[in-house]
């Protein structure tokens, strides 16, 4: 489609980027863009407002400058959830594995409660062990999943199906 197309033309490839052998995909041409940047903002509002999300969590760092401009476009609460040690309020922690060592996301426990349904929002998924940590930070929390939204699907890398058990049905859309 034209919105994708247009998206496509504002994502910049970095080689060797954050080590050699990597191909970063830079989403700084697109946000300084104010169509693309508006074209993103709306679809990612559709999609949470399609899957009836009543919250979005955006995922440190790009997942909130993505998510923050979707969840007031589709009149939901933003929720961020961060690395270790961010957080001033008491926090739900989930460490997950990384290709050499781990990491760890926290969220404030008391903004997410029972009935709410969250859909997940970041600009590339990649291995998906980001995506899927919090899932079940929201799970964990009494929260239910209304998916997963990304501007970018990394596929050969297979996120996808890591994330399926997590997803536990509900859907992950790459725009
Ligand atoms: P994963 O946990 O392996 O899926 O990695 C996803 C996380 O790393 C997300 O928060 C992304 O923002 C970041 N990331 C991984 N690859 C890229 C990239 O090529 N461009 C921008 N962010 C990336």
């Amino acid at each position: 489609t034209d919105v994708k197309e247009l998206l496509l033309s504002r994502i910049r490839d970095v080689a060797d980027y954050p080590e050699p052998g990597v191909m970063f995909k830079d989403i700084t041409p697109l946000l300084a863009d104010p169509a693309a940047f508006t074209a993103l903002t709306d679809a990612l509002a559709e999609i949470t407002v399609r899957h009836g999300a009543t919250k979005i969590v955006g995922l440190e760092a790009r997942g909130f400058i993505l998510g923050a401009p979707a969840a007031v476009r589709a009149g939901v609460g933003f929720i961020p959830v961060r690395k270790a040690g961010k957080l001033p309020g008491a926090t739900l922690s989930q460490a997950y594995d990384l290709e050499y060592g781990s990491a760890e996301i926290e969220v404030h426990a008391e903004d997410l409660v029972a009935g709410d349904r969250v859909m997940v929002i970041d600009d590339v998924l990649a291995t998906g062990g980001t995506a899927e940590a919090s899932l079940q930070l929201i799970r964990r929390a009494g929260a239910d999943v209304a998916g997963v939204a990304v501007l970018m699907e990394l596929a050969f890398l297979a996120g996808r199906q890591r994330l399926e058990p997590a997803l536990g049905g509900a859907p992950l859309e790459a725009l």
